[in-house]
């Protein structure tokens, strides 16, 4: 049976040739199979082309697709599993970050058919930033939020996969490849195997902070369109809120002109009161005075 191993390179220079011994002896040891090595030269400015070459031309497992120019991780990705002729399929990284060592353990499981899948997830973060990882542990959570697939945090691409997969991944066509959420959309029985980090053996990262950060944003708008949904909910309320506010602008605005009207109608009742109460007194008509005794009062007639 055939298995094909692809590894996306991107200034690998100085890492391939331990990553060629390291493979050479998972080939040794798993002798059962049948290899063949992928190797996608994703535009490298230094001469992995040539270290590529030159080990292409000692041994004829290997195969080497290389691009007009970089194109990124995720295209080196489907260039390669796209290529690969196996019945298993294995995803490695050229840096030895994702252990060759941990492949034949990887073989025996998909042997046994427990799974489809093989993954394997860091289970610490050592040797890394601590700005990164924590930045890592916010894009987890909120992608698992809000998507409807399952990213496990820590979760690598380093995996071997069986032929279904690798095709169901393939026939996913869209250019803004996500893969660590692709892997995850398109299902199947996987195991995870865990293992502490281990630093690169050589040459240095090619993901910057804001590179990183990008592809975050980019998985998850290629997986969720949940920040749509907040926009027009955050909108919503706003506009619900104005509403609210104007409605008691209005209603304040009025009670003060209900007050103000109020107070000059009183007053206005109060002064025609005063005549009212004048009015009645005088409408009554009663005498100034009453008289009890006037001794004279018969002289006074007369
Ligand atoms: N890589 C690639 N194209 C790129 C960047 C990276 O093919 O534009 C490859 C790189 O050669 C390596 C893997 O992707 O095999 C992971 O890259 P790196 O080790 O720099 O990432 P990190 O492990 O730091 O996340
Ligand atoms: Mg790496």
């Amino acid at each position: 049976m055939l298995v094909s191993l692809m590894v996306p390179c991107y200034n690998e220079q100085e890492a391939l040739p331990y990553l060629y011994d390291a493979l050479c002896k998972v080939t040794a040891e798993c002798s059962q199979y049948e290899f063949e090595l992928i190797f996608v030269n994703d535009g490298s400015k230094d001469n992995t082309l040539g270290v590529l070459k030159e080990m292409a031309a000692k041994d004829d497992r290997i195969r080497y697709i290389s691009f007009s120019r970089n194109f990124g991780k995720e295209a080196a990705m489907y260039a390669g599993l796209a290529a690969a002729k196996g019945e298993w399929i294995g995803l490695l990284d050229a840096d030895m970050q994702d252990p060759p060592s941990l492949l034949p353990q990887m073989f025996e499981s998909l042997e046994k058919d427990e799974c489809d899948i093989v993954a394997t997830r860091r289970v610490s973060r050592k040797g890394e930033p601590p700005i990164r990882s924590w930045f890592a542990r916010r894009f987890y959570h909120l992608i698992n939020k809000f998507t409807d697939v399952e990213i496990v945090d820590g979760a690598r691409d380093f995996r071997v996969m069986r032929r279904p997969v690798v095709d169901a991944i393939l026939s996913l066509g869209e250019r803004q490849r996500f893969s660590k959420g692709i892997f995850a959309w398109v299902g199947f029985r996987t195991k995870w195997l865990e293992y502490e980090n281990v630093e690169r053996v050589a040459g240095e990262t090619k993901w910057s902070f804001w590179k990183l950060f990008r592809y975050a944003i980019e998985g998850i708008v290629s997986f969720t369109t949940a920040p749509l949904r907040i926009a027009m909910i955050v909108g919503f309320l706003t506009s619900f809120g104005a509403f609210i506010y104007l409605l008691y602008y209005f209603i304040h605005a009025l009670i003060y002109q209900i007050w103000d009207l109020g107070g000059m109608v009183l007053m206005a009742l109060g002064i025609i009161g005063e005549y009212l109460a004048k009015t009645y007194i005088e409408v009554k008509n009663r005498p100034l005075y009453v008289i009890a005794e006037d001794n004279k009062k018969d002289e006074e007639t007369k």
